[in-house]
């Protein structure tokens, strides 16, 4: 479903994202995305977005070549795709409520709709009693758990989460990741770019391993494995 050929991004200032990465990525798996800071995780999932354009290579979603796209199909292109990022990006003027509901005014629900969804996906990620809080009200899980429900309240078939535990204490994080087997679980795909060791050796997903903008191991069911990084 997500498909990764020859895909190289050199920055304007020559710093090279990645590199010549080939990747498949099926519907419904879980995978992690791990190297140490400066691998080319975040680019990676910023290609996937299209927040940035390819130096060479091509990029599929269900068999849809979305390298070309341009600014008018990125919006169709982001329906397909919830993201979730390390410090949250809420907005700060809007509730819970107002911050997920948000999501699917753009993605241009109606309103039926709206007051349907938003209250179950906060349920879903335990905030139903925050919903008329501000994001400043709110300890870094809840925001963390504001921005997945905004992340998947249009339903989108691919999740992107850029260490989206990074700013969370381990108890936290946890809460979230197990939100996040859950949602794959109801069969959204999930790429998750991380540095928790932990996390992703406790979870046994696949684990696509960075290094320089390479991508240097790829294996089912593995661990964070730093040796392989250094
Ligand atoms: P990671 O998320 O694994 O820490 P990044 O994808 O952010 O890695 O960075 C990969 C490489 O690309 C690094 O060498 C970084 O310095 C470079 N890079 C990232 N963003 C930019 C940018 N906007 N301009 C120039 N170089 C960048
Ligand atoms: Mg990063």
């Amino acid at each position: 479903m997500i498909k990764i050929a020859n895909a190289t991004k050199i920055y304007e200032n020559g710093s090279r994202g990645i590199q010549d990465v080939n990747l498949t990525i099926e519907k419904g798996e879980f995978v992690f995305v791990v190297g140490l800071s400066g691998s080319g995780k975040s680019t990676l999932i910023k290609i996937l977005l299209k927040e940035l354009d390819l130096s060479e290579g091509e990029i599929f979603i269900n068999e849809e070549n979305i390298t070309l796209y341009g600014k008018n199909q990125i919006p169709y292109l982001r329906r397909k795709m919830g993201v979730v990022f390390q410090d949250f990006r809420l907005l700060p003027n809007k509730t819970v409520y107002e911050n997920v509901a948000f999501a699917m005014q753009i993605a241009d629900a109606s309103s039926r709709e709206i007051r349907r969804n938003v209250p179950t996906v906060l349920s879903m990620v335990g905030l139903q009693k925050k919903s008329k809080a501000y994001p400043n009200q709110l300890s870094g899980g809840e925001q963390q758990r504001c921005a997945l429900a905004r992340a998947i309240v249009n339903n989108p078939p691919i999740l992107l989460c850029d260490e989206p535990t990074g700013n969370l204490d381990p108890d936290t994080a946890w809460d979230i990741m197990n939100l996040l087997d859950e949602i794959n679980n109801r069969g959204t795909t999930v790429v998750m770019a991380t540095h928790a060791w932990d996390i992703v050796d406790a979870m046994k997903k696949r684990v696509i391993s960075m290094k320089n903008g390479f991508v240097v191991r790829d294996i089912e069911r593995g661990g964070y494995n730093n040796e392989s990084l250094d």
